[in-house]
């Protein structure tokens, strides 16, 4: 990797450290590092127009393996029917791995830094990092239902813990409908030997809990034509705050959704900040789900990230453009709370500190005003009407 000796003038920093955003300064840096940051713009200074810095945008949900797709599935509902399509654009897909590559570029030039990525693929599917894409954290997929899928699965599971070297991984048990209680504590306890997070769906349908609590429904219909479901797996009145309750022993968790978590089980999280909420905002609508708990869960002190989900259920892999959805649809918002979730709350959850301080990796998402006429950016607030620029990571 290139190292860089430069200096970047920026007429607005918001490091993520505090509320505080800094105007006209120089950042400079030294082998990848940010060593200083200087008050007005430094001789010799790469002049980044009328740009913004902020660290490094976080996408904490995604499944890049549906990257080849146009557009969301036409039919959004019942959810069962979704999940049908989703397998069989799996199927269809003879080469997944450029429809990764494609989903890690289209990232790159959405200035992500990073990625949780839900990998159903092998690993060699998935390319060496570029100077300017994002990482991106591998969590294995684990479905199994049946003795057979469990075996194989957790046999799955101690090879791809084996596998060393070029990325970050984690264990993705999918959700409580497709993974067996044993199976799942079997990812816990791997999470906890290996120290790794785990991400699950949960609490991401009606259906779902109608399942958990009385084992009926369009998904136990799904899974029993498929010869999958068997009643009693889990008791009667079942509810996500039993699955929350098992995940909690996991060094840290990733929450998919959690669209329709209550107060008690919102509660837990905060009571657990080792569990973090991955919301996905556009997912979420497309899906046409009962409001959000996002407030109510950053309220509760719940760790809150952004996610994009997949192209199954999303136009695209912008972070920033579910940013700019959310201002949209809550106007009233305040800026930094939506700037924090798109960022270093995404980090938090996936284990890393990305504020932009001195000493640290120069590392972070510059956000550049295109129009001409728009006013300077010099507050959160108008920062917001920017398009992303570019995601530079100068290690
Ligand atoms: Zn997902």
């Amino acid at each position: 990797m290139t190292k860089y000796d430069t200096a970047l003038y920026a007429p607005l920093l918001w490091t993520g450290e505090s509320d505080e955003v800094l105007r006209d300064v120089t950042l400079i840096c030294e082998r990848g590092l940010l060593v200083d940051i200087v008050a007005g713009r430094s001789r010799g200074a790469t002049d980044s127009g009328n740009a913004a810095i902020i660290p490094p945008l976080v996408n904490a949900h995604c499944h890049l393996e549906f990257s080849q797709l146009k557009q969301p599935f036409r039919t959004n509902r019942p959810f069962s029917n979704w999940i049908g399509q989703t397998m069989q654009a799996r199927r269809e897909n003879v080469d997944a791995a450029s429809s990764i590559r494609a989903g890690i570029e289209e990232s790159a030039e959405a200035g992500v830094g990073f990625l949780a990525d839900v990998k159903t693929q092998s690993t060699d599917c998935y390319p060496e990092a570029e100077e300017a894409g994002p990482e991106v954290i591998l969590f294995q997929e684990v479905i199994g239902l049946t003795d057979e899928a469990v075996a194989s699965q957790r046999e799955l599971i101690s090879s791809f813990l084996q596998e060393v070297g070029r990325f970050r991984l984690g264990l993705s048990p999918h959700a409580p409908f497709t993974v067996r209680p044993d199976l799942l504590e079997f990812c816990v306890e791997k999470s906890r030997e290996a120290e790794l997070p785990l991400m699950m769906h949960l609490a991401e349908t009606k259906a779902e809990l109608e399942l958990l609590a009385e084992g009926t429904g369009e998904l136990v219909d799904m899974l029993s034509q498929f010869g999958m479901w068997s009643a009693g797996m889990y008791p009667a009145g079942t509810r996500p705050l039993d699955i929350l309750t098992m995940l909690a022993k996991a060094p840290r968790v990733l929450l998919a959704h959690g669209n329709y978590l209550d107060e008690q089980e919102i509660q837990f999280l905060a009571d657990h900040p080792q569990m973090h909420i991955v919301y996905c905002p556009r997912t979420h609508h497309y899906f046409e789900h009962s409001q959000h708990p996002w407030q109510s869960m950053l309220e509760a002190g719940v760790n809150v990230a952004l996610g994009t989900d997949g192209r199954g259920s999303n136009p695209d892999l912008s972070i920033w453009n579910e940013v700019r959805f959310l201002k949209q649809q809550f106007p009233d918002v305040e800026p930094r709370r939506l700037l924090k979730m798109a960022t270093i709350n995404g980090a938090k959850s996936l284990g890393m500190d990305t504020t932009i301080q001195i000493g640290r990796p120069a590392n972070w998402t510059m956000l550049i005003q295109k129009n001409s006429e728009a006013k300077p950016m010099t507050s959160l607030q108008n920062l917001l009407q920017a398009e992303v620029w570019a995601h530079g990571d100068q290690n």
